[in-house]
């Protein structure tokens, strides 16, 4: 086999067409590697759309970026001819090595895909040598391509959440599979409104979900999100997660902690920071912390401990147990900021779990983890940091799926 078949068939170029020149150019930095493809002389090509084979009607030089080889950066140049086919008239063929409308070749995507799972879009674009701009658009293509063939069939319950694409107040809303562990995303949309649910039950309808068979839907108290799930999943039993009963309450201590510190000179910040650092049982620093607070007579002490009590009813081990806690929770809750008009930040949040009672206490008979929505922000994250600079809610939207979302076949499918 000869040194031109053996990186043509590297090249996924296939008869016809042949590798017919190779060229190092070294007055370029790096240098470039240029390789030239024709097809053999008097070859029929396929018209695009039937199939039928033609002579070729004329031809164009195309140029396609192919992977390094080695620290070169590497070009495909070949005639492509366009096809004129009776029925479908003049048309431009398609080469077996990119896809069409793209300057890269295949194999190039797909390595420039592999990198973009790894690392930061930014990143993997200086490492192979193109704009950020071209590698997102590689990515956007891949990505709603996989999308576009997710199966939703088997869908039983979700839950879902908004999160800030960028500041300025730009949102998505993210549809998680609640029988997924891993990679649990099925749908992202712009947007934190009742028009998100809707968008979502269309996407499920058109995958071959059935809204009808959703029997569980997890999300937080906000009404526009309550409201839609009612009437597009009227079906399902609506759990509020905890983690968004915990985010109401810590809202609440840290606005006691602000008006408490504009009235009274508070013990130092790092105090706070060790104390306020973490959710789960209080370290013997943060103890100490919480304890220097309460011999201060702080008030702020007094949110926290209100605040703490909330582990004490997600520890209930029965329904009928977070009942009762929850109702004490409330009713103590009540008495202690009755007495201190500086606690009445709590207010509007023990309002909001008493209206949401049942629905919160829902999380005791589902059979459904609740902690989801809580791993999703560590995604959002991990999403951030790849899709650093940015620039719009689809590229963010496309880098979400990218991580999150069952798409085993985003690479193989090219
Ligand atoms: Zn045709």
């Amino acid at each position: 086999m000869d040194g031109n078949r053996v990186l043509a068939l590297g090249l996924g170029v296939t008869a016809p067409w042949r590798l017919v020149e190779q060229r190092l150019d070294t007055d370029r930095q790096p240098h470039e590697l240029h390789l030239r493809v024709e097809a053999e002389r008097g070859a029929q090509f396929g018209c695009p759309v039937c199939g039928r084979l033609c002579q070729a009607h004329d031809f164009k030089d195309l140029t396609w970026r192919h992977l390094n080889f080695f620290q070169h950066h590497c070009y495909i140049t070949a005639k492509v001819p366009r096809t004129n086919c009776p029925e479908h008239g003049v048309r431009r063929v398609q080469v077996p090595w990119a896809r069409e409308g793209s300057h890269f070749t295949l194999l190039f995507e797909q390595a420039a895909l592999l990198l973009v799972r790894e690392m930061p879009v930014l990143t993997a674009a200086r490492m192979i040598g193109i704009t950020d701009q071209r590698l997102w658009r590689i990515v956007e293509h891949y990505v709603a391509k996989a999308v576009a063939g997710l199966d939703l069939g088997a869908l039983k319950a979700f839950a879902f959440d908004e999160t800030a694409a960028r500041r300025g107040h730009v949102y998505v809303t993210i549809f998680i599979d609640l029988d997924r562990r891993r990679q649990p995303v099925l749908f992202v949309t712009p947007g934190k409104g009742k028009e998100t649910v809707a968008r979502f039950r269309a996407f499920l309808a058109a995958h071959g979900g059935e809204p009808g068979r959703v029997v569980e839907v997890v999300c937080d108290m906000s009404k526009a999100f309550l409201a839609a799930v009612g009437e597009q999943f009227p079906t399902a039993a609506v759990t509020v997660d905890w983690f968004h009963v915990v985010q109401l309450f810590t809202k609440a201590v840290d606005t006691v902690r602000k008006a408490e510190a504009r009235l009274v000179k508070m013990p130092g910040a790092v105090r706070w920071a060790v104390l306020k650092a973490g959710d789960g049982p209080l370290t013997e620093k943060q103890a100490e912390a919480l304890a220097e607070l309460e011999s201060g007579g702080f008030l702020t002490a007094a949110a926290w401990r209100i605040k703490e009590l909330l582990r004490w009813v997600r520890h209930a081990e029965t329904p009928r147990a977070a009942r009762w806690r929850l109702t004490h929770f409330l009713r103590h809750a009540r008495d202690r900021i009755a007495s201190s008009p500086l606690l009445d930040a709590f207010r509007a949040a023990l309002d909001t779990v008493e209206t949401h009672r049942h629905r919160i206490l829902q999380r005791w008979t589902s059979t459904h983890s609740n902690a989801r929505l809580e791993a999703l922000n560590g995604m959002f994250q991990l999403v951030r940091a790849r899709a650093r600079g940015y620039r719009n809610v689809d590229t963010f939207i496309a880098m979400i799926y990218l991580v999150g979302a069952p798409l085993p076949k985003l690479v193989n499918s090219i």
